[in-house]
């Protein structure tokens, strides 16, 4: 069988989308196994379409509409991260047993930066503990103009960020 098969991570994503499905009382069917296989080797961020692609270059038959279905439930299991929310077309990537890390944008050229969460997870169990709640993910992104940008662009980059948190 493929390597994935005999791949730990891959059994044990496999293992928590059955288990996440069962307690929604969905179905794990064949496509949406298709699809967390092809999502378990994409690279780097990626769009629905781009799945798609993926899949249709593996030869897999997967309708498109079962494609969007199944992403958000990808995310809601913690397998996917959304990294993009202020764009129509999500953007995701595969988080499942990665080192957590979020993004800054340029909202210029769609440049993503990415680095280390850490500091973001300490405040987020902090704020955690404070309000006796239990994280167990979080949306943090920063919108602005990577440095080419904001060269090209200095009036933009100029503009006071004061405090817009709406973004
Ligand atoms: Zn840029
Ligand atoms: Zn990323």
């Amino acid at each position: 069988m493929a390597k994935s098969e005999a791949n730990p991570r891959a059994e044990s994503a496999r293992q928590t989308l059955r288990d996440f499905l069962k307690r929604r009382g969905i179905k794990f069917t064949a496509p949406r196994r298709r699809i967390l296989e092809a999502v378990l080797e994409m690279e780097d961020h990626f769009e629905a379409e781009q799945l798609l692609f993926e899949l249709r270059q593996r030869g897999e038959r997967v309708a498109k509409a079962t494609i969007y279905r199944t992403l958000p439930l990808l995310v809601d299991c913690g397998i996917l991260k959304q990294v993009r929310f202020e764009v129509k077309q999500a953007h995701y990537e595969l988080c499942f047993g990665e080192n957590p890390h979020d993004h800054m944008v340029c909202s210029r050229c769609g440049r993503i930066i990415e680095f280390g969460a850490n500091e973001v997870i300490e405040l987020r169990a902090r704020l955690a503990k404070k309000h006796d709640f239990h994280a167990v993910a979080h949306r943090f992104q920063v919108l602005g103009l990577c440095h080419g940008c904001a060269n090209q662009c200095p009036a933009a980059a100029s503009i006071e960020p004061a405090d817009r948190r709406d973004a």
